[in-house]
């Protein structure tokens, strides 16, 4: 049996963390058993569907790598389908035509709430007797003739069994007055006919889980097995929503994670395999199964996510991590003609940014030019006694030739010039840092001297120069 899983977002806005985590475990559960991943767009929502939902889920299933391999298929576009299986349960008699009203309809519910009992419907029209009275002309909806008797059981996945009881389930419109058929129902008629082995799924649709299995028990058709994951909390044991700061994958995209970083973080959200914490993709795909899937619900950590993001800035290769780098060196509005190429920045900064947005706000002084320096810093490190160190650098900088501009020479003629004034290496170093980068604290300063130019160092410890030169008129 291929095994064959399916992402079915209704597009009603973007791809969350909880459908993301939702998708990634179909996506593994798939990759590894060298099944096929279906993308499945539920729009059947007319009014809450927009256009935009679909590009934003796919734009996030894209950049996360969950690459599908049958799909997108539209459930709009399959109405003539599902109509054709409802006609076909009505001629069968596993569907029936209901009359009833809405006052009816409503008064029924009303003498069930007054007696404590659940709202359900009563099968009024689930006998010949009431169907002879009408026509099909007259509107009706279609109901699914639930089994009365019986239980439904099934075995989740990462859950265990779960049993309910037929007389707890009513029977399920699974057509609308309108001609439309309902959302329970397409999706029986889609898993259905597109072969899914297994249904991965949040655990809100745990309820229809039993409806949807009688359905596909009355159409004959194979019966998946379902695994639904538990939902996502916030760090304050809320569900996560948008009070908890970024929620949409793409969020995370433009605050400076790796894809990797959130993809590692969701697995371990609620899976686990032994102690790691650390895993690739091909490792998640090796190593993942729905039964070490936890059933409770987890909550979001961003100080665990910065971590991996963190790790993976710095272990990827930075060539890969440059390229991811790109967007956010054009959301800060630089010439990357004007400063050092981005793999030079990503092994600079690796170490010290836990997000890309960090590193492209950091490395700034790399391409641009800044007006002044931080007062703090400047007054500190920009004062007359580093007038020697830095005239004497920046000969020595001035000297090495653009052949060598590399960091090691820098890193001699720093210390050739601490050796030569008899001070410390961080004599030379500091004021040289606050004249190149403007502040005080920087990656190691003979890299960032490199990563700024040559060019570019010379003038901007001229105008240190000048700083402390006018520091030292406005003193005297
Ligand atoms: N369309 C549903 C949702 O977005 C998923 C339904 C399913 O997986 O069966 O929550």
């Amino acid at each position: 049996m291929k095994i064959k899983t399916r992402f079915a977002p209704s597009p009603t806005g973007y791809l969350h963390v909880g459908g993301a985590r939702t998708a990634l475990y179909s996506w593994l559960y798939t990759r590894h058993a060298h099944g096929a991943f279906v993308l499945r767009i539920e729009d059947t929502d007319l009014e809450r569907s927009t256009p935009e939902a679909i590009d934003a889920i796919m734009e996030g299933m894209n950049w996360l790598k969950l690459s599908w391999d049958e799909g997108p298929y539209f459930q709009t576009k399959r109405f003539d389908r599902y109509n054709q299986v409802i006609d076909e349960m009505l001629a069968k008699g596993t569907a029936y035509r209901c009359y009833c009203s809405k006052e009816r309809l409503e008064k029924l519910r009303e003498e069930q709430m007054a007696k404590g009992e659940k709202a359900r419907y009563d099968g009024h029209c689930r006998c010949d007797e009431v169907q002879k009275q009408h026509s099909h002309s007259e509107p009706h909806v279609v109901r699914f003739a639930n089994p009365v008797d019986g239980v439904v059981i099934f075995n989740d996945l990462i859950r265990g069994p779960i049993e309910i009881a037929n007389k707890e389930l009513d029977d399920l419109i699974i057509r609308r007055t309108d001609g439309s058929p309902t959302y329970n129902f397409c999706v029986v008629v889609d898993d259905w006919d597109m072969e899914i082995t297994h249904v991965i799924r949040g655990e809100d649709h745990i309820n229809n889980t039993p409806r949807q299995i009688n359905i596909l028990k009355a159409l004959g058709a194979p019966l998946p097995e379902y695994g639904h994951v538990s939902m996502i909390l916030g760090d304050d044991g809320q569900k996560l929503s948008k009070r908890h700061g970024a929620v949409s994958v793409m969020q995370y995209r433009d605050d400076g994670y790796l894809p990797e970083a959130l993809l590692n973080y969701l697995v371990r959200l609620g899976w686990s395999h032994g102690d790691q914490e650390i895993f690739s993709v091909p490792e998640m795909i090796d190593f993942f199964s729905l039964d070490a899937v936890s059933k409770s619900a987890s909550a979001f950590n961003t100080e665990k996510l910065l971590w991996l993001n963190h790790h993976y800035i710095n272990h990827l290769d930075a060539d890969y991590v440059a390229q991811h780098l790109v967007w956010h060196m054009n959301q800060q509005g630089y010439d990357l003609t004007q400063g050092p190429d981005l793999i030079t920045i990503v092994k600079l900064f690796g170490e010290r940014c836990k997000t890309l947005k960090e590193m492209a706000e950091s490395c700034h002084y790399c391409y641009q030019d800044f007006a002044e320096f931080d007062s703090d810093a400047a007054k500190k490190h920009l004062r007359p006694v580093a007038k020697e160190p830095l005239e004497a650098i920046k000969a020595k900088i001035a000297a090495i030739s653009d052949f060598d501009w590399q960091i090691d020479k820098i890193h001699h003629a720093i210390e050739a010039t601490a050796t030569e004034l008899e001070v410390g290496m961080g004599k030379v170093g500091m004021p040289l840092r606050v004249a190149v980068t403007g502040i005080g604290q920087s990656p190691s300063v003979d890299a960032t001297v490199y990563a700024v130019g040559k060019k570019r160092t010379l003038a901007r410890i001229d105008k240190a120069l000048a700083y402390i030169a006018n520091r030292e008129q406005t003193q005297a």
